[in-house]
């Protein structure tokens, strides 16, 4: 089997050049180094390719919310300047709308419920939008924008050794793909080859902090409590991951042309998900300036503009918004990342690799006992609520009788031309640098 031939295909990575440049690989994610966790959740996503369309209200608004940002930050990145509320609105009516169309199948309400479900998302996205761009502003000043939904890769290499880790692993070849034996009992089909691992994220966007050399990843949350997110952010594995790829990718990758710039750091743009409606006024005809309800700066500001009142009653009751509500609604948090953040990383890296490898291996041809030992459940499982896998995750329920909508995340496809990644240098099973 010369595997050479073959190049990867990886869900959500379909139109990658970089993936097409890698070659032959096992890729994987952040989000399959989390599932992990749960050894089962984690077989059952990635090993048994179960296809889940199910996607809870905040899953989705959160997906839109990507997609409208992605659009926004490439606009501002053509031309360095920053988006204004009219074209942010807009972008939320064609693109976000677009969006929401294309989710319908996952909204999890009546068919007759979505055409409103939508209409309130948007509505919330639009009021969440407007103080998105004066948010923006401030940053923008700081940092200019160079890359947007950059794909960065990076092979796993044993610490000791130094070498590719390219464990000999089981596949099926069917046609002209090579897809992974997954739990197979017909072993007479299978085929043994090296592949090596490697893992790859995409960058929400990367950032050059004007006036030095340094770059930041930044990564677009949406949350109903963006000031609890101060924690989390602290104990953060997917940016400090992404810096380490993108390391690579300017050291010995695909961004060699970035080689004057350090990785130094990461942000979360954090944005609340449910920003309040513009207050009534009170039956005075005027505004409550009460402190125990505040709403964000610029939603105030809609309702002086749309009930006529006189801004200049309001002047300090704005002010105060813009310091004391406006930093509930968004905020950006950034830390610097260093050399033992990345290192540490890369090491993790590894150990997630050869405990997938053993996983793949334990369960090729594993029986319904095997699987309920060696895909063991999350210890002392908290997730079952949200747990896309709950139904399947119950002890009457033997792998042998899942029969599920498969959909294989990762695949290798045969080159058919003569394109420029259709050469694929075999050195690249080998080290890549
Ligand atoms: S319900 Fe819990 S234990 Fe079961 S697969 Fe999901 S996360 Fe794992």
């Amino acid at each position: 089997m010369n595997i050479t031939e073959y190049r990867t295909v990886m869900n959500r990575y379909e139109d990658s050049e970089r993936i097409k440049q890698i070659g032959p690989a096992w890729t994987f994610t952040n989000s399959e180094f989390v599932e992990l966790g749960c050894k089962r959740k984690w077989s059952y996503g990635y090993l048994m390719n179960i296809e889940t369309t199910e996607k809870g209200d905040a899953l989705l608004y959160g997906i839109v919310w990507h997609v409208v940002m992605e659009h926004a930050l490439l606009r501002m990145k053509n031309t360095d300047t920053c988006i204004t509320k009219e074209e942010a609105l807009e972008l939320i009516e064609i693109v976000g709308r677009k969006s929401f169309e294309d989710e319908r199948e996952s909204i999890q309400v009546i068919e007759e419920a979505k055409e409103e479900w939508i209409e309130n998302c948007l509505d919330r996205m639009k009021r969440a939008i407007v103080g998105w761009c004066d948010h923006w502003a401030i940053l923008h000043k700081e940092y200019e924008i160079i890359a947007i939904e950059q794909t960065l890769a990076r092979p796993i290499l044993h610490p000791q050794t130094g070498e590719i880790y390219s464990p000999k692993t089981y596949i099926i070849e069917e046609d002209d793909c090579l897809y992974p034996a997954g739990i197979n009992k017909e072993r007479s089909n299978l085929i043994d080859v090296c592949i090596p691992y490697w893992k790859v994220g995409k960058a929400d966007a990367i950032l050059l902090k004007r006036g030095t050399k340094s770059l930041y990843i930044l990564d677009h949350k949406t949350t109903s409590q963006p000031t609890s997110y101060e924690r989390k952010f602290l104990f953060d594995m997917q940016l400090s991951g992404y810096c380490s790829l993108l390391d690579y990718e300017i050291k010995h990758g695909d961004m060699t042309y970035l080689s004057k710039y350090e990785v130094k750091g990461v942000i979360w743009d954090l944005c609340h998900s449910k920003v309040p409606k513009p207050p009534e006024p009170l039956k005075s005809g005027k505004l409550s300036t009460a402190k125990a309800k505040l709403v964000p700066s610029w939603i105030y500001e809609e309702s002086i503009i749309k009930y006529e009142l006189d801004r200049s009653d309001y002047e300090e009751h704005l002010e105060m918004l813009k310091t004391k509500a406006d930093p509930n609604y968004f905020c950006f948090l950034i830390t610097s990342i260093n050399e033992n953040d990345m290192t540490r990383s890369v090491l993790e890296d590894y150990s997630t690799a050869c405990s997938m490898h053993e996983l793949k291996t334990k369960l090729i041809n594993a029986d319904n006992m095997t699987f309920q030992y060696t895909a063991s459940r999350y210890p002392i499982c908290q997730q079952y609520l949200s747990c896309k896998y709950s139904y399947l995750c119950q002890p009457n329920v033997a792998i042998e009788d899942i029969n599920e909508t498969i959909k294989h995340k990762i695949y290798w496809k045969k080159i058919e031309n003569n394109t420029d990644y259709d050469i694929i240098n075999s050195d690249q099973l080998g080290l890549p640098f």
